[in-house]
């Protein structure tokens, strides 16, 4: 076991502040990585104050940060794939059990023993895993990924989870040349979603509450901007998407995006609002429409998506902020005032 660095929430009305943690030692499948940057996912802050507490109810102290990006220090006696020096990411998976289902399929998301990177039951040492507010973290082999080395590396961090969870979404249920596709939400998965949907050939379409944000959505890549808050904007555009991704972080309604939809459209949500959201029956039925979900990735298909990004010169929009100003930037989230992720560069870490 050695000590790093943290900054930490010890409890929900509590903000994050600088703490020690521990860490586990190698162990011969493992890499030590020095977190270089980290981003700031609305997860982190929905987990820091428990509002997940009916799934995930949150142990504290808790570290937050799954989308890491930094250079390996060291590995284990059998790591194969990464050498000291080499630039890797970590997103929001650490484990699994390699055997179920799930994970024969590639979608170790969904094994029932897998294990997130922060607040999730730590095999090793017992208590929670700690994510990436940190100065370093140890990760099996098998959960690292290497990051294109063409890309900024502030902007590569959040590609680990939001970047994964719109890419693999979109993909599933085919966004591509002559599909309508809207992105619900310009945040930090919202303006991921529509580089993404841009480059995969989509007509893409950005809905927001805030009207300061439609020029960047166009310089992201919509073809088309509407006002979610405003009738007359929304009215046109009733039965015309084949899919729609809901990115959206608070209560919101959600039958007025299944009535944009046409014939077999589907609307997929990624955002995990705090309460339920009430859906219409009747905005369902008629054009045999569907409603689903979608969790980030599996380790194979981040793979091909940071292959995607490196070949594409995709990264997010970021905001380089210092670790102290993580609860400032909470705030910022809460009041959608993010353009369009916050990257924590975390030599910030280093004067605690
Ligand atoms: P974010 O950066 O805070 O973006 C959320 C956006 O939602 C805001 O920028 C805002 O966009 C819109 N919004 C916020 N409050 C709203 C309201 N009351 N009504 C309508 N729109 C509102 O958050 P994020 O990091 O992208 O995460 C979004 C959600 O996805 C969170 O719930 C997060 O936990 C979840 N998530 C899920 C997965 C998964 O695997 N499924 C992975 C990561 C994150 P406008 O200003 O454009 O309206
Ligand atoms: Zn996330």
């Amino acid at each position: 076991m050695y000590k790093a660095k943290a900054y930490s929430a010890a409890g929900a009305a509590s903000p994050l502040a600088s703490d020690t943690i521990d860490r586990r030692e190698t162990t011969e499948t493992d890499v030590r990585i020095e977190i270089l940057f980290c981003g700031v996912c609305h997860s982190d802050l929905h987990t820091a104050r428990n509002e997940w507490v009916e799934f995930m109810p949150t142990v504290y102290p808790v570290v937050p940060g799954h989308e890491i990006v930094g250079k390996v220090t060291s590995v284990g006696s059998k790591v194969t794939q990464y050498k000291p020096g080499d630039l890797v990411g970590v997103g929001c998976l650490v484990d699994s059990d390699h055997t179920c289902p799930s994970c024969r399929a590639d979608m170790e998301q969904f094994c029932p023993e897998g294990v997130f990177t922060y607040n999730s039951p730590d095999k090793h040492l017992g208590g929670v895993t700690f994510g990436g507010y940190s100065d370093s973290i140890v990760v099996d082999e098998s959960f690292v990924l290497r990051v294109p080395e063409n890309l900024d590396l502030a902007g590569v961090a959040p590609l680990l989870c939001a970047g994964i969870t719109t890419y693999s979404p979109m993909r599933h249920w085919g966004v591509g040349e002559g599909k309508k596709v809207g992105v619900v939400g310009l945040g930090g998965l919202g303006h991921m979603g529509v580089k993404f949907a841009r480059a995969f050939g989509a007509h893409v379409v950005v809905f927001t509450t805030s009207p300061g944000k439609v020029e960047d959505a166009r310089r992201l890549g919509a073809h088309e901007v509407v006002n979610s808050r405003n009738a007359d904007e929304m009215a046109p555009h009733a039965g015309s998407f084949d899919f729609i991704l809901d990115t959206v972080s608070a209560d919101h309604d959600l039958n007025a995006y299944l009535n944009l939809l046409g014939l077999d459209g589907n609307l997929t949500l990624v955002g995990a609002p705090e309460k339920p959201l009430p859906v219409s029956s009747y905005a369902l039925l008629f054009g045999r429409k569907s409603l689903s979900g979608s969790l980030i990735g599996g380790i194979a298909e981040t793979r091909e998506m940071l292959d995607f990004c490196g070949k594409h010169g995709i990264t997010a929009d970021v905001e380089i902020i210092p670790i102290q100003q993580v609860n400032e930037a909470y705030e910022r989230l809460l009041r959608s005032d993010v353009k369009y992720r916050f990257s924590i560069d975390m030599a910030s870490l280093k004067s605690e």
